[in-house]
């Protein structure tokens, strides 16, 4: 079949996909057996891919040790991050291929937590110290813009502070819903440098090394991690960090979130719901041919074939609408606009398709023994988490208003 893709990255995908279908689908039912409990290591990556996707399972350090050295040895690991920094420079298409292979499996195959916002925002000693082994995966960091009165209006309301003392900055405020932020080793941090300007100059970035003194962590109990925390209230009383944790320039803080929002999360939640989608609907087909009901399996029934027709056109269309903006972002074009309809398509026609694939499977759909329940959870939190569905068609509209997008083809 022809997929436009480059015939490097081709090759690339359909290795990850045969290194996911070998190696970590047939961990799965192990994995889904062994939920981890409150402050029990899973034994896997730590990182803020993985609270995001909600650690459901536990597996041996060995095991996961394997799929690392695989990941590694075959490139996969660093393949989408630029080549300057030791990566194999795939880019963002390269980026979204492999993040939908990854996704085939709830026992996710380890690739780079690299934080791409501190790209080019670093100074040489923050890239020794950590993007370097970020990039390796020995160092995981997590990302804190989300208060208790700030989620989706995070540079109106912000209410956390940095004030400037000496030579170091004094920070003090409450982060709410950080994924991964109590095992993180740093976590870029977001504070109001200046609240006259707030978003526009006024926000600035902190890298803080965790633990530092003065911050405390509330865990958050979260449905898609029902039997241990990922998520954190983090509380800064008078966390003093000094100049030279600044990421990027004062108050540039909010743009260099921004960027990666734009650029990386909102179309990861596009490969992230076409990976699950791609998946699920294999094992829906599988299953309605072979489940029977009044003497004739449930595949041979119109209502089961147009849900998988539904599933099925939503993976087709959210799949190319991803990888086209993801090679327009690689081209250097302004895909913010895109981005959000990425992201508000993934929430809303993950949320949907999974519902459908939960239906085929009727009860055996609903047991924690089977991918799809965690499934769902996730794709219902992809219509809130990295801004919710309701705020990327307001970004649409304001687009469509003041006539800054093309829609006639
Ligand atoms: C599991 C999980 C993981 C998370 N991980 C992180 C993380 O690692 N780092 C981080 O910083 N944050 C994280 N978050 C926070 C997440 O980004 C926010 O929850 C999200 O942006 C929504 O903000 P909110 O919860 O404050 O909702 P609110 O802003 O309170 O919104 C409530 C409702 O009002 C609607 N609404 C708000 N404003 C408007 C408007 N102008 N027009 C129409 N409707 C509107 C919203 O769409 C929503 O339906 C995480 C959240 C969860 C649940």
């Amino acid at each position: 079949m022809q997929t436009g893709l480059p015939p490097e990255l081709d090759a690339l995908k359909n290795t990850i996909r045969q290194v996911v279908k070998d190696e970590c689908v047939p961990l799965e039912a192990h994995y889904l057996a062994n939920p981890p409990m409150e402050g029990q290591d899973d034994g896997g990556p730590r990182g803020i891919a993985q609270a995001v996707m909600g650690i459901v399972g536990t597996l041996d350090k060995e095991k996961w040790g394997r799929l690392n050295n695989i990941s590694k040895q075959t490139g996969i690991y660093t393949s989408f991050v630029p080549e300057e920094y030791g990566g194999g420079g795939m880019g963002a298409l390269g980026h979204v291929v492999l993040d939908e292979e990854v996704h085939k499996s709830i026992v996710q195959l380890p690739t780079s937590p690299v934080p791409m916002m501190m790209f080019g925002a670093c100074t040489p000693e923050q890239e020794q110290r950590y993007l370097h082994p970020a990039i390796q995966g020995d160092l995981q960091y997590a990302f804190a813009q989300t208060e208790p009165e700030a989620g989706s209006d995070p540079g109106g309301m912000m209410q956390t502070r940095a004030v400037k003392d000496g030579d170091d900055w004094v920070i003090n405020g409450t982060k709410m819903f950080i994924s991964g932020a109590a095992t993180a080793d740093f976590i870029l941090l977001q504070a109001v440098t200046d609240p006259e300007l707030r978003q526009r100059g006024g926000i600035t970035m902190f890298i803080i090394d965790n633990p530092t003194p003065g911050m405390t962590f509330d865990p958050i109990r979260i449905w898609t991690s029902p039997t241990r925390s990922q998520q954190h209230f983090i509380h800064l009383d008078n966390v003093r960090v000094p100049q030279t944790q600044v990421l990027g320039e004062v108050g540039q803080g909010f743009t260099l979130g921004q960027k990666w929002l734009v650029h990386h999360d909102r179309l990861l939640r596009g490969s992230m719901a076409t990976g699950i989608l791609s998946r699920a609907l294999d094992m829906a087909i599988e299953w309605s041919k072979q489940r029977v009901t009044y003497g004739r399996p449930i595949a041979d029934r119109q209502a089961i074939q147009w849900m998988l027709t539904d599933v099925y056109t939503d993976i087709m269309t959210l799949r190319s609408f991803t990888r086209e903006t993801a090679a327009r972002a690689d081209n250097g074009e302004d895909v913010r606009v895109e981005s959000s309809m990425i992201k508000y398509c993934a929430g809303e026609w993950g949320w949907r398709s999974i519902d459908k694939i939960m239906q085929i499977f009727g009860g055996m759909g609903e047991t924690l023994d089977m991918p799809i329940a965690h499934w769902y959870l996730l794709l219902r939190h992809a219509r809130i988490g990295g801004g919710t569905s309701e705020i990327h068609k307001f970004v649409m509209a304001r687009a469509l208003l003041n006539g800054s997008v093309s829609y006639q083809g």
